[in-house]
């Protein structure tokens, strides 16, 4: 194999958002593949906010990405080469292939998933994949959503949080409410996915509207991006609410942590409940999840949005989209 691997690595550490210092492109022959291991051409890259929180040393639910290192991320691509009885040239695989042209898959637990024929890759790395499965896992096994019930997410159109709300409304939430950062999406959330109401928080006060669109309060906070806004919903918690800690993308380039949420008091008076999860530790249940979600897409039920951007080169910006609000739906950078 004489093919050129081109790969980004991470260059310096970023103080807020990532930028062309902070990965450097190197070039290497391609690897060949070993024994019980197989050759793959990265196809396309998931581009997901945790990337952000994995070039900071500082500890995580996974070790920081070293100086050096090939960008971690996940992504999908075609097997050309094969040692390997898992892996046939032709097969699409979805795993951790990092920010390059080539990677080796090989066969410990860890390794690639191979995507079953007639599923297309963005759906596979979106409704099926990372994003999906924590909006599943999230608001129903974290969230334990109950029918009849409010449900607010945040990043309403990004990737998790347009799934999210569309999950609730299937399984009978009574009122859905998402909270985007413009008209357009706002929009997007209501027309074509089917949220009950949308709250733009660049543009309205969203405790007010809040409090207008969930007058017996919130009874499943989804939060993707903490800061003021999970304050807010703090407060507007329903007696027994839930807050569903998925992630924090407005701190994800902070350079110093705000002071906590002020209202987590409300937790107390309200009898509610507050917890983290981490969709790795789900991964053993993904089947189950995947065959509903496979379903729903099927019969029309869930809509999904994918925004490409080309080019290896092009990953930091693609990264930078997250955190300006350029995407709706999953980014994914086609190589
Ligand atoms: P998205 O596709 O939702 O993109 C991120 C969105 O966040 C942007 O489109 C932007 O939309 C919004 N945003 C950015 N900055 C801010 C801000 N300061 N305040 C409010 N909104 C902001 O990304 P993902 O779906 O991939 O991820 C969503 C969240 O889920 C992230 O926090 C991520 O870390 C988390 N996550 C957690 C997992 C887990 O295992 N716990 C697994 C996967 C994701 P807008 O225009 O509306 O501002």
């Amino acid at each position: 194999m004489t093919d050129t691997n081109r790969r980004l690595v991470l260059a310096r550490r970023p103080t807020g958002m990532v930028d062309d210092t902070t990965v450097r492109m190197e070039e290497e022959p391609a690897p060949s593949p070993g024994p019980g291991q197989a050759l793959v051409k990265v196809r396309y890259l998931s581009i997901d906010p945790t990337i952000r929180t994995w070039m900071d040393d500082r500890p995580g639910y996974l070790p920081p990405i070293g100086l050096g290192e090939v960008v971690r991320g996940p992504g999908v691509g075609e097997v050309v080469e094969s040692d390997s009885a898992r892996y046939t040239p032709g097969d699409l695989v979805f795993g951790m292939t990092g920010w390059q042209d080539y990677v080796i898959a090989d066969e410990g637990p860890a390794s690639m998933q191979v995507i079953p024929p007639g599923v297309a890759p963005e759906l596979a790395m979106n409704v099926l994949g990372v994003n999906g499965m924590t909006a599943y896992f999230g608001l129903l096994d974290v969230g334990r959503l109950q029918a009849g019930e409010t449900v607010v997410v945040s990043g309403a159109a990004g990737a998790t949080g347009s799934l999210v709300g569309q999950i609730a409304k299937i399984k009978g939430a009574s009122k859905v409410v998402g909270i985007a950062g413009t008209k357009e999406k706002c929009a997007w959330i209501v027309d074509e996915l089917g949220f009950d109401a949308a709250v733009d928080y660049r543009d309205e006060r969203v405790s007010a509207r809040l409090r207008a669109e969930c007058p017996e309060g919130i009874d499943v906070y989804f939060d993707n991006v903490g800061g003021p806004i999970l304050d807010t919903c703090l407060a507007q918690l329903a007696m027994r609410g839930r807050v569903v800690l998925c992630g924090a993308i407005s701190l994800y380039n902070a350079e110093s942590l705000p002071p906590g949420p002020a209202n987590y008091l409300n937790l107390l008076m309200k009898r509610g409940r507050m917890e983290g999860f981490i969709i790795l530790d789900y991964v053993d249940r993904f089947p189950e999840a995947q065959a509903e979600m496979f379903g729903w897409v099927a019969e029309g039920k869930v809509r999904s949005a994918e925004h490409f951007v080309d080019g290896l080169e092009h990953c930091t910006e693609a990264l930078n989209l997250l955190f300006t609000g350029g995407n709706t739906g999953k980014v994914i950078v086609r190589l």
